[in-house]
């Protein structure tokens, strides 16, 4: 696994969330929660990230992560450039890093990355100047770091902190999911109570991944008396053409309608990473209900990859 820190420990990279200790995913929460503003609000900002160069390189489809990428970059003062990367001309990370070089040349900071090849991530932050940082903004379906903090971020703020009381289920494709892995990794980290996934057989990852959590087949089940339902959407572009579930037989099964979520406590949450597709994993009922806050994972990413941002251009010791 790739070392993601500085000689002096401080966070250089953000490639994952595993092994990250509980102190410092506080740090970044807490950090975080200093950035969010309510809607209509005036956005947070500061000059804490001027005279920095960022690249956004995405060579997978994004609107929220690269959009409040590039938010968050901006309201630090730092300045954001968005690279069209063509994925059909590069083989292996090879022309990838060509490209990064080439930025680097031009006083390059850092660079912010999405990838559908597991290891290109890592594989940049092991050749770029030792000045420069990468951070993962989805890779694979391996993990998407600033989604599992501003997840933990959503809950932190209905929730509370005390995530050892907490009964969490996330739903749907776990299987093909880096949200639900960088899920697992902050929510391990953070020492969540009881962690439950929910899976037809063929979305349920391996047996060895995963480990200390609770297996159900189905909602009914695995969803009594949770205080969050985090769902996920089916990832289409990871499965085989004939694996793909038809949506209406889905739905009828695992869809989250109300008299599923019935089953959490009453304040549960509903959680979603979007894109959503309404009638397939979710019902609109619960998508636009009360105990939805899939608006304020939105709002929580610009915060939260502030935090990020300031953290890894900007160290200081842990409050302690
Ligand atoms: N937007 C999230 C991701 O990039 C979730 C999804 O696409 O289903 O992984």
């Amino acid at each position: 696994m790739i070392n993601q820190r500085r000689p002096d420990g401080s966070l250089r990279h953000l490639i994952t969330l595993d092994g990250l200790p509980r102190a410092e995913l506080e740090d970044l929460l807490a950090r975080a929660q200093h950035f969010v503003c309510e809607p209509g609000e005036q956005p947070r900002a500061n000059q804490s990230l001027a005279g920095i160069t960022i690249g956004n390189l995405f060579t997978e489809p994004s609107t929220r992560t690269r959009v409040s990428f590039e938010l968050a970059g901006r309201r630090l003062g730092a300045e954001v450039v968005n690279l069209e990367v063509q994925l059909s001309s590069r083989a292996k990370g090879e022309t990838m890093l060509d490209t990064i070089y080439t930025l680097q040349a031009l006083h390059f900071d850092m660079f912010i990355i999405r990838d559908p090849q597991a290891g290109v991530v890592a594989h940049v932050a092991e050749n770029v100047a030792p000045h420069v940082s990468v951070l993962s903004a989805g890779e694979a379906h391996v993990s998407h770091p600033t989604q599992g903090l501003l997840d933990a971020l959503t809950i932190r703020q209905r929730k509370g902190d005390r995530f050892e009381r907490l009964t969490i289920a996330v739903v749907g494709d776990i299987r093909h999911s880096r949200v639900a892995r960088s899920a697992y990794e902050v929510f391990r980290g953070l020492g969540v109570g009881d962690l439950r996934l929910v899976a037809p057989a063929a979305m349920m990852p391996d047996a060895g991944e995963f480990a200390g959590t609770h297996r159900f087949a189905t909602p009914e089940e695995g969803l009594r008396d949770v205080d969050v339902v985090m769902m996920l959407r089916i990832q289409k572009e990871r499965m085989e053409q004939a694996a793909i579930p038809d949506g209406d037989d889905y739905f009828a099964r695992f869809g989250l309608t109300p008299a599923r979520l019935a089953f959490a406590k009453p304040d549960a949450i509903v959680m979603h990473p979007q894109p959503m597709n309404r009638g397939v994993e979710i019902d609109s009922a619960v998508a636009d209900g009360p105990q939805s806050v899939i608006r304020d994972q939105v709002r929580n990413g610009v915060a939260m990859r502030m935090a990020v941002l300031e953290t890894i251009a900007r160290p200081r010791p842990l409050r302690s």
